[in-house]
């Protein structure tokens, strides 16, 4: 069996969320019928909670399965199995383990990193290849040195090669493959790119928040993420490994 270990963080999450919502529901019951011993099984009510317990572990299970056969070619039916996966990922377990790190305190951004990561398997086998046209690189505006003036959130062009910062390597990187990047100050501008240039495939980079909340938003289109490195702290300065982001890319493109 293969688990990628960045993958476990996440199902951790999400077992602690199933365990939680296990002992609400039964606290419910306890509540509602008057204590243990008078709990009475045929009532649609618990019914309904045993389904509900019922589909929690299904998830679980599920999810985990699809690491026992990680990097195959995957055939029609595991495709719309796995295409199942992303959505219950990203509609139900994803949100309930979001809701879970606010009462429990745990670490957010490494469930955020886990959930990005466990998104991009799911992608790369899934999605079909593209071509370079097809694909779409979006950038969060912290990657400019922020003394920078030029304008690259207009045209990443505009960036005059100084190489203090990525945006050089990454406008060369670009133009080398024929990609189109988008530098964006926020979601408003990331969905209105998206909008107009309506890729197949986008390769997303930013902080985990930031990636969460954008493949959220963007589901059912596949959103890549890649999340940048943070040394001046958030939203100043970041970076993000180009030879990261290249491998990447010829991994998704025909
Ligand atoms: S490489 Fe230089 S000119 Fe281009 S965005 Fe970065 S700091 Fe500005």
């Amino acid at each position: 069996m293969f688990i990628k270990k960045e993958h476990t963080y996440f199902l951790k999450v999400v077992s602690i969320s199933f365990l939680f919502l296990s002992l609400i529901a039964f606290f419910l019951l306890w509540i509602v019928s008057g204590g243990i011993e008078k709990i009475n099984p045929e009532l649609p009510f618990y019914i309904f909670l045993f389904f509900i317990a019922l589909f929690f572990l299904f998830t679980i299970i599920f999810i985990s399965s699809l690491f026992i056969k990680y990097n195959i070619k995957y055939n029609k039916k595991q495709v719309i199995l796995l295409n199942f996966a992303r959505l219950i990922l990203i509609k139900f377990l994803y949100p309930l383990a979001f809701f879970i790190t606010s009462i429990f305190r745990i670490n957010r951004e490494k469930m955020q990193n886990s959930f990005i990561e466990i998104n991009n398997f799911l992608l790369f086998s899934t999605v079909k290849r593209v071509t370079h046209e097809r694909m779409l690189i979006l950038l969060p505006h912290c990657l400019q040195l922020h003394k920078c003036k030029a304008k690259i959130t207009e045209d990443i062009h505009n960036c005059l090669s100084c190489g203090k910062c990525n945006i050089k390597d990454l406008t060369m990187l670009g133009d080398k493959k024929n990609i189109y990047i988008a530098v964006a100050t926020g979601g408003t501008i990331a969905r209105a790119v998206l909008e107009e240039k309506r890729p197949k495939i986008v390769i997303a980079v930013a902080c985990e928040r930031d990636l969460s909340s954008g493949i959220l938003d963007s589901f059912p289109l596949p959103v890549f993420g890649l999340p940048n490195m943070r040394p001046n702290g958030p939203c100043r300065d970041t970076l993000v490994d180009v030879n990261v982001l290249t491998e990447l890319i010829e991994k998704i493109v025909v």
